[in-house]
């Protein structure tokens, strides 16, 4: 069994104390919310770290707010409350469906909405621990030169497999971050490098505060291919959401470093997006599903969502 190393821990419980902490701090600060993403990376010794902000006892992140128009989801707030929550069942159907199928029951209970967006890519190669990890040669994600993966590969092909992210960026959604500087506000699908070794544009001292919905697309849904119905990450993931004359969004989730993303005028375009998104996609060896297999279930399971929305 994995050790964890010795570090600091620290539990802020204002975004004074916690600016502060990380302000002042010149090791390596991690921030943990429900934990079930970083403290696996950190037992496998894939997270270097000298301190951990716990920042569950932070007031005002978990809420769901809607006063009729834009959603305000607060980053500490649970995938089972979300999951749970009627309005966003009737308004975002294609989060409420992301929520239910993500992880499991438990994972739900502990894993947040900021986290789960957050959560880093992963490699069949590198989510390993640490002795395993010594029979191959240091790739890019843990700072060597070459991908174990993709052999001769130039790059970190490493994959990005939140649920709830694609589900949001179908929905137009947009993340508020805080800082020591202030606040700001971006599309969602923004925070996204497209680089599978450091997959988002945040920097260590950033805090997600919540994300933001737009109300206008009502209809959707979501879809996910995984080893094992009670409990996986998505090896392919499908949301779409539309609105007014039926414009939207679909997105493939598990393709690479970063979602796929298809904007739609009207049904009539929507027909040939999961041919033209298989076509896009070009995955290589490692999940535990063929990367062929892979690429066609986006076809498939594009056009079962679309079939039944
Ligand atoms: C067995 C298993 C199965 C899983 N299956 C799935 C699955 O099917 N689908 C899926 O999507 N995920 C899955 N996960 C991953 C994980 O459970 C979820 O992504 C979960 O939602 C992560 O949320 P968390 O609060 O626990 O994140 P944490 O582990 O606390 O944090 C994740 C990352 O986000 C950062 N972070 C967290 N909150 C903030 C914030 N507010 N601002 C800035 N940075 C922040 C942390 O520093 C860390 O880097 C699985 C995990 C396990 C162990």
């Amino acid at each position: 069994m994995s050790l964890l190393p010795e570090f600091e821990y620290k539990r802020p419980e204002s975004l004074e104390e916690f600016h502060h902490l990380l302000s002042d701090y010149k090791g390596d600060a991690v921030i943990l919310a429900g934990g079930t993403d970083v403290m696996p990376r950190i037992k496998m010794g894939l997270k270097k770290l000298n301190l951990i902000l716990d920042i569950k006892a932070l007031e005002g992140l978990r809420y769901i707010k809607d006063k009729g128009q834009n959603m305000r989801i607060g980053a500490l707030t649970t995938i089972s409350e979300i999951k749970k929550n009627k309005l966003i069942k009737d308004k975002y159907p294609s989060l409420h469906e992301a929520a239910k199928l993500t992880a499991s029951e438990n994972l739900q209970q502990r894993g947040t909405i900021g986290g789960n967006i957050l959560q880093d890519t992963r490699c069949l190669y590198y989510n390993k621990p640490e002795v395993w990890r010594k029979s191959f040669r240091p790739c890019f994600k843990v700072g060597g030169d070459i991908c174990n993966a993709a052999r001769g590969g130039k790059k970190c092909f490493a994959v990005y497999c939140g649920d709830l992210a694609p589900a949001l960026i179908s929905l137009g959604a947009s993340v508020r971050i805080l800082s020591k500087k202030g606040e700001k506000q971006m599309p969602l699908k923004e925070i996204f490098t497209g680089d599978g070794k450091s997959p988002f544009s945040l920097s260590s001292h950033e805090l997600v505060k919540d994300i933001i919905i737009p109300p206008d697309k009502m209809r959707g849904g979501y879809e996910k291919l995984r080893m094992r119905k009670a409990i996986d990450y998505p090896v392919v993931n499908i949301a779409l959401s539309m609105g007014a004359g039926d414009k939207g969004r679909l997105v493939v989730g598990s393709a690479g470093a970063t979602p796929l993303i298809y904007d739609f005028p009207s049904h009539d375009e929507l027909s040939g997006i999961p041919e033209k998104a298989q076509n896009d996609m070009s995955p290589v060896n490692n999940m535990y599903l063929p990367p062929l297999y892979r690429k066609s279930m986006v076809k498939v399971l594009s056009d079962k969502l679309i079939s039944r929305i």
